[in-house]
């Protein structure tokens, strides 16, 4: 027999140690353990059937107008705009915020692509900024730095004087429900020009001191993909406290129709972004269990800090200062990044779902051109950043 070298001892071990502390957490759950899986214990099939019955399944009915309703009461941002998915509605922001073909866009380069998406389909360009390594978003002082070497403020709007292109917006992600430092990315985009956009996909029921976040930035998107802590099916949702823009995003998701009793006028090229009213009745038996959710996801992520405490060369990803998270996701950063695979394999031979980051956004092709902060420690989280099984009825054993 062949001695195993000391390093495969070592990698095999942080793997090992990473599975035994998930089974701890899960309480020895048996079966498949998925990351996300979307729940219907409530008044789902009750409000579905409803809208069947009452024919209105599709682009207008009164479920979407309540789902909007339940939304801003939910988040407390004065007005949520229904859209069909969380990338129509991030569109739909770019769209609003005056973003323009050939204006840049800051983007965190460590985000799902819908995010980048959303901009190129403006003919605009995204610009990649840096995490940080506390909550995952962007990371203020570094974007900071990075302006300070790359922009300058004239004539009330942001200019990069590399390019020379106009730096209208900056989106900022609260990735895995964990907010981003808002109040120093508040004021980052005052000083800066620059309107601030909250994709907050992830981040129904997270709040940011006590404010649930998608009202600090001018405009916000939600997302209800089957993924999410509420799914509509496929469905998003635009935040803002601005009546306004509220009424030009609901104009712009519904094909720019002028309001009439039957004639067929629109004013401009429009989206037809709209949710249906199926999906919106899911979306309100959804939010009616949010609380419960939270409650329950919130105790299995005490539980990951706690089967995680003491165990060498990882450490939770835990909610920063300041933050209640919604708990939608929970993962975990390891010091070496040649454990990640490792774990990974170990914990899919477990039975149990682990994943990586997302591929930096500044690594896929279609970006290759595009302009970059420096994002040393983004490539740190994604080398070593690991997902784990997060769903609500994980933490109902025990
Ligand atoms: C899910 C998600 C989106 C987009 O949502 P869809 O509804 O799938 O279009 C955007 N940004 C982030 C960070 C997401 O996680």
């Amino acid at each position: 027999m062949t001695q195993p070298l000391a390093s495969d001892v070592g990698v095999g071990a942080v793997a090992d140690r990473v599975v035994a502390a998930v089974q701890s957490a899960l309480r020895d759950h048996r079966g498949p353990a998925a990351l996300h899986q979307p729940e219907f214990r409530g008044a789902e099939w009750t409000y579905v059937k409803d809208c069947l019955d009452s024919g209105w399944v599709s682009s207008v009915g009164a479920y979407v107008d309540r789902f909007e309703r339940d939304l801003e009461r939910v988040t407390g941002v004065a007005h949520a705009v229904a859209a069909s998915t969380g990338t129509a509605a991030l569109h739909v922001c770019m769209r609003l915020a005056g973003v323009e073909r050939g204006d840049e866009v800051l983007v965190p380069t460590l985000t799902f692509v819908a995010t980048a998406n959303a901009v190129s389909y403006t003919g605009a360009v995204p610009h990649f900024v840096e995490a940080d390594a506390s909550n995952l978003g962007v990371d203020p002082e570094a974007l900071e730095r990075h302006l300070q070497a790359v922009a300058r403020v004239e004539d009330g709007m942001c200019r990069n004087v590399t390019t020379g292109a106009t730096i209208r917006a900056l989106v900022i992600t609260h990735l895995l429900g964990l907010p981003c430092d808002l109040d120093a990315l508040t004021a980052l985009a005052e000083r800066w020009c620059l309107v601030l956009i909250e994709d907050a996909a992830e981040a129904l029921g997270t709040y940011w001191h006590g404010v649930h976040v998608g009202g600090r930035g001018r405009l916000a998107a939600l997302s209800f993909n089957g993924n999410k802590i509420v799914t509509t099916g496929g469905g998003g949702a635009i935040l803002t406290n601005d009546p306004a823009l509220a009424a030009r995003a609901k104009h712009l998701t519904t094909t720019a129709k002028q309001p009439h009793a039957w004639a067929f006028d629109h004013d401009e090229v429009a989206y037809n972004y709209r949710l249906p009213n199926l999906n919106a009745a899911l979306g309100c038996a959804q939010l009616e269990r949010l609380d419960d959710m939270i409650a329950r996801k919130r105790v299995l992520a005490a539980r990951y800090v706690e089967a995680f405490a003491g165990v060498q060369g990882v450490r939770v990803l835990a909610e920063p200062q300041g933050a209640r998270s919604n708990a939608w996701l929970n993962g975990i950063l390891l010091d070496d990044p040649a454990d990640r695979d490792p774990t990974l394999e170990a914990l899919a031979a477990a039975g149990l779902m682990g994943r990586p980051l997302w591929t930096l956004m500044h690594r896929l092709p279609m970006h290759a051109a595009c302009p970059r902060a420096s994002l040393t420690m983004a490539e740190a989280l994604e080398a070593r950043v690991i997902t784990l099984p997060s769903s609500a009825c994980l933490a109902d054993g025990g």
